[in-house]
């Protein structure tokens, strides 16, 4: 029988109460497909820090280095604030980026059919929304050199960042996105700003020789102002996005509005060899205001399992039974707190997991 190590991260906050409902999950589809699935946890985050003296507990790296994919929650907290910088929870989430290299982030913003009314868009605009962006996460504006503020006699200054990407980057990027596409709708859009940065014109170069490795996806350049745009105007136009770390970053949250609420959205940071290693965490943090009372919505963290299913374990079809026992337990009227409307059934975290588990075994 096949057998898939996963790290367990959950971290601080409603990380703790969410990811176990995720690990139900992948232990629900590992009964019904008849593969193993065996789990260990590490301390990270605030969690880490209170029990180890730091954001990650000694040997996780190596834990997460020897699975197949990590199951993250997420990190943080009021009780943090104040720590040095090379402490602060997030430090571990950033540093095992870093060690695991992983270069992509993917995040999908897909409209529920029956929460279409949460989102800030008119329904016209929203309803059928389902997209991913997918972010370089290593290189770009955020890390390029040199970078630095000069201070000047005159009490004035001057402050430098790079957008900077070798065409090797590029392309891992690039072929990451085609590699997405494919398991979607099969179009792709390039985001850029090649109208004025030369970083951008090398990007659409190396993308466009890219995609002549894959005739079966459609790819269009599109300039990133265009895609802000778009995307609040026509945001059914996009099946898949791929783009530099800074655009990326601001694309992406733009996107996740689309969706309505925080506890949906799953996410996921691809790298290593093959593009296969992964890890997965919701988009939310670790909303102190709700911690420990058993009311966080458990969906965004059930959908980043399904995602680790679909990018790292190459079983899609396990993922869909997944994205489909939460539709099918949406449209029973069964909602957490934050999506809760009049004539829906309010349920806690638990319950939540325990319902979408029992869609996912009937599935099989
Ligand atoms: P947050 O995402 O934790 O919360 C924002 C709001 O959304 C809160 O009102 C919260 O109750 C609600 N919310 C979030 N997830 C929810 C869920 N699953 N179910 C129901 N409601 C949910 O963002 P914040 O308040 O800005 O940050 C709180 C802490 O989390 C901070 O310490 C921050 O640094 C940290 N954080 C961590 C990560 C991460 O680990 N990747 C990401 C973002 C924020």
């Amino acid at each position: 029988m096949t057998t898939y190590r996963i790290a367990v991260l959950p971290g601080d906050g409603i990380g703790q109460e969410v990811t176990p409902e995720a690990v139900r999950i992948l232990q629900a589809v590992g009964k019904g497909a008849g593969v193993g699935f065996e789990f260990e946890e590490a301390l990270v985050g605030g969690a880490a820090l209170d029990a180890t003296g730091g954001p990650l507990a000694p040997g996780a790296l190596e834990l997460c280095r020897a699975s197949h994919a990590i199951l993250f929650g997420a990190v943080g907290g009021p009780r943090w604030d104040e720590v040095a910088h090379e402490k602060r929870p997030e430090r571990g989430l950033l540093a095992l980026r870093k060690e695991l290299d992983l270069y992509a982030n993917l995040r999908p913003a897909k409209c529920f059919p029956m929460l279409v009314d949460a989102s800030p868009l008119k329904r016209s605009v929203v309803e059928g929304t389902d997209l991913m962006v997918i972010r370089e996460l290593t290189g770009g504006l955020y890390f390029g050199e040199p970078r630095g503020v000069e201070r000047f006699a005159d009490g004035g200054a001057r402050a430098i960042n790079t957008m900077a990407y070798t065409s090797r980057e590029i392309e891992r990027i690039a072929r990451m996105g085609f590699e997405v596409a494919r398991k979607r709708r099969k179009r792709l859009a390039s985001v850029d700003k090649a109208n004025v940065l030369v970083v951008s014109q090398l990007w659409r170069e190396v993308v466009t020789r890219v995609a002549k490795d894959y005739p079966d996806v459609a790819l269009e350049h599109v300039l990133v102002d265009n895609c802000a745009m778009a995307l609040v105007h026509k945001p059914t136009h996009f099946d898949t996005i791929v783009t530099e770390n800074t655009f990326g970053d601001i694309l992406s949250d733009e996107a996740a509005i689309l969706a309505g609420s925080m506890g949906m959205l799953p996410s996921a940071s691809l790298g290593g060899t093959g593009g296969k290693k992964g890890l997965y965490e919701p988009v939310h943090g670790t909303a102190p205001d709700i911690a420990g009372q058993g009311v966080a919505n458990p969906i965004a963290a059930i959908l980043s399992a399904a995602m680790l299913l679909r990018y790292s374990l190459d079983r899609g079809p396990d993922a869909d039974r997944v994205d489909a026992a939460v539709l099918r337990v949406l449209e029973q009227g069964h909602r957490t707190r934050d999506i809760h409307s009049a004539g829906t059934k309010l349920v806690g975290t638990v319950e939540m997991g325990d319902l979408i588990v029992s869609e996912v075994e009937k599935s099989y």
